[in-house]
């Protein structure tokens, strides 16, 4: 598979360039791409109340990380539902799936 994959951002419709200018959010469960300043924008406006906060970066990798943990923890109490276990896989999911469609394709 070529890893010359164009992606596009939601807000101008002008390819994203670099992995630093990108922004992945979650959109219900479809994941939106942003520039960064783009995003900022989108992220004042009335779209807001369904966009999440960013997927990728620092934010992103520290809310997969406690999601993760927080996962393996309720894995070892048998009272919590499955639902707020499955619950908290999106996050974890989410962020996978924002590394594998999007960020791993751009420098
Ligand atoms: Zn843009």
């Amino acid at each position: 598979m070529s890893h010359t994959k164009f992606i596009f951002c939601e807000k101008c419709r002008v390819p994203i360039r670099s992995k630093e200018e990108l922004v992945t959010s979650s959109f219900f469960f479809l994941i939106a791409t942003y520039h960064d300043r783009c995003f900022s924008q989108e992220i004042k406006g009335l779209i807001s109340a369904f966009l999440s906060w960013p997927i990728n970066g620092i934010q992103g990798n520290l809310t997969a990380i406690f999601a993760s943990i927080a996962f393996i923890v309720m894995l070892l109490i048998p009272e919590v539902p499955i639902i707020i276990k499955l619950g908290i896989l999106v996050p974890i999911l989410m962020r996978v799936a924002s590394w594998t469609f999007f960020e791993r394709h751009l420098p």
